[in-house]
């Protein structure tokens, strides 16, 4: 049963004890095991179960389908047809999960364990090839040859620059030092995004895998994991795979009799969205406010407590176990020339199939959107799809074949991000859209340098304006200018990106801001 953040808002856990009241009241407790598991993925569809074996998807479910679904799938094994998913399009019910639209067009690699396993459970991790990776990484390879694996791999960080994570592995393990960190950003705070979260919730050994192995290939032996506080669920499940790790000698000292020590602490931050930034979330670890501060140098000769650090997000992290046990070329067998492997979404919005995605590298934005999200409600036209959350841009109906890329996208006047993915339909306004992204970083604006603190001020006072309809002719030329002074001399990335938002519905909207002022005189 589902056990996502999602799933527990619609009623998971009542349905999960009405369940197994049901299986013990037919005695069949010692045969049917109820496993939690993390986010499911089809978070539109909680409460979720899945009946194993067969893979037997039932969604949206009640305490009071308990009994009837015990007694007849598992007592007489007939799945319950009402309970079933039904394809909007064919109408036919559709019992098997990775025939369900929304499930075949994924391939699962960061979220390969999801509602698989019990995320509290190590065993069930390591049952999964859990921890091969790191063994490999402590016994057969040198950090060098790590470095090497990733570099074949051709991984670029998920958390949205898409720097190549092998280059950057590289950088920290040749500076000097005899401390160094290893920090995993959890932070993720675009309005929108889940992608870190659902991870952490669904299968947190393998972000303190990926964690372990970039530790051995820069030599360091202490890392934090910087999450948000508003990811309670995420963190309890953080911590109790910590615990187990150290248990069974995977972190700590000498792990797994080798001569290689490490381990990992969980950072708690307030949630201020600039922390995730890496500079200012080093500075918060220290016990700082966190604030950016100009590169360089860069955290991989200068970051946490002045030593060289590497920072991943919790995506780029969960994929690296895997990259170990199968190698560079395999993950980088998949995807686009300069974009490899997978990449997960949160997609949300207007858009039928609320929910957490993965797919290859190049995947149209039209497939992730009208195939695996079942296009737009109420029969509604698509209008845009905002990418990258208040750091992004929006892309219009004539780019939906754009593949999922980092140049592709960036081409469109968007930014892959982290994976945030707002579907708007006909009836969204644009202004409004950019208006929102511009409160959004107004308010988390850390105030450190004037052209962010003042200028996006001045840009949300504009597009407030227009809102209420008292727009002036020289708006827009005010609000591109603002943008282009901004994006030039902001210090950190929440105020160089901050515009984006603005510029791209301009590109694309621009006759709504105009029919905005116009209407008003
Ligand atoms: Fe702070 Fe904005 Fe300047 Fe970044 S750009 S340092 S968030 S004021």
């Amino acid at each position: 049963i589902c056990g996502g953040t999602g799933c527990h808002a619609t009623g998971a856990i009542r349905v999960k004890d009405a369940l197994v009241a049901a299986i013990d009241e037919k005695g069949l407790g010692e045969k049917v095991q109820v496993i939690e598991t993390g986010c499911n993925g089809f978070c539109a569809m909680g409460p979720i179960l899945v009946v194993h074996p067969g893979d037997i998807f039932y969604q949206k479910l009640t305490v009071e389908d308990m009994p009837e679904l015990v007694e007849s799938h598992l007592v007489n094994g007939k799945p319950v047809e009402r309970l079933l998913y039904k394809d909007p399009v064919s109408k036919a019910k559709i019992a098997v999960q990775t025939e369900i639209p929304f499930f075949a067009h994924q391939m699962p690699r960061a979220l390969r364990n999801k509602g698989l396993i019990d995320p509290e459970v190590i065993d069930e991790y390591i049952g999964r090839d859990g921890y091969i990776g790191a063994a490999k990484a402590l016994f057969d390879m040198t950090p060098g040859q790590i470095i090497e694996e990733m570099k074949t791999s051709g991984m670029r960080g998920r958390g949205g620059a898409g720097f190549p994570t092998g280059v950057k592995w590289d950088f920290a393990s040749q500076s000097d030092g005899a401390v160094k960190y290893v920090l995993c950003n959890a932070d993720e705070g675009d309005p929108g995004a889940f992608m870190d979260r659902s991870i952490l919730e669904a299968d947190p050994h393998a972000v303190l895998e990926g964690m372990i192995i970039a530790a051995r290939a820069i030599d360091a032996h202490k890392g934090y994991i910087y999450a948000r506080t508003e990811y309670p669920l995420a963190i309890k499940r953080l911590g109790i795979a910590i615990d187990q790790a150290k248990a069974y000698g995977l972190l700590g000292e000498h792990i797994l009799g080798s001569d290689f020590s490490f381990d990992i602490e969980i950072y708690q931050g307030a949630g201020a969205f600039v922390c995730g930034e890496e500079t200012a979330l080093m500075r918060s670890i220290e016990g700082r406010r966190g604030m950016p501060r100009p590169r360089p140098p860069f955290p991989a000769h200068k970051g946490l407590w002045e030593k060289p650090t590497i920072l991943n997000n919790v995506e780029t992290l969960a994929n690296v176990p895997q990259i170990m046990v199968n190698g560079g070329a395999w993950y980088a067998s998949v995807g686009t020339e300069s974009s490899k492997g997978t990449k997960v979404f949160a997609l949300s919005g207007d858009v039928n199939n609320i929910g957490l995605v993965e797919v290859p590298m190049g995947t149209s934005l039209r497939t992730i959107i009208y195939d695996i999200g079942g296009g737009i409600p109420k029969k509604r036209k698509f209008k845009a799809v905002q990418l990258g959350g208040p750091s992004g841009g929006c892309v219009p109906e004539a780019y939906l074949d754009t593949p999922v890329d980092y140049e592709a996208i960036a081409r469109v006047g968007a930014i892959m991000g982290s994976g945030g993915a707002i579907v708007m339909d006909e009836k969204t306004c644009m202004v409004d859209m950019a208006r929102f992204f511009m409160e959004f970083i107004q308010d988390e604006s850390c105030g450190k340098c004037t052209p962010c603190r003042e200028g996006t001020r001045r840009q949300l006072q504009i597009l407030e304006k227009i809102c209420e309809g008292r727009g002036e002719p020289g708006d827009i030329d005010t609000l591109i200018e603002l943008s282009q002074t901004i994006r030039e001399t902001a210090l950190c990335g929440l105020g160089q990106t901050g515009p984006n938002p603005v510029l791209s519905a301009l590109r694309y909207f621009r006759d709504e801001f105009e029919a905005h002022i116009h209407e008003k005189r």
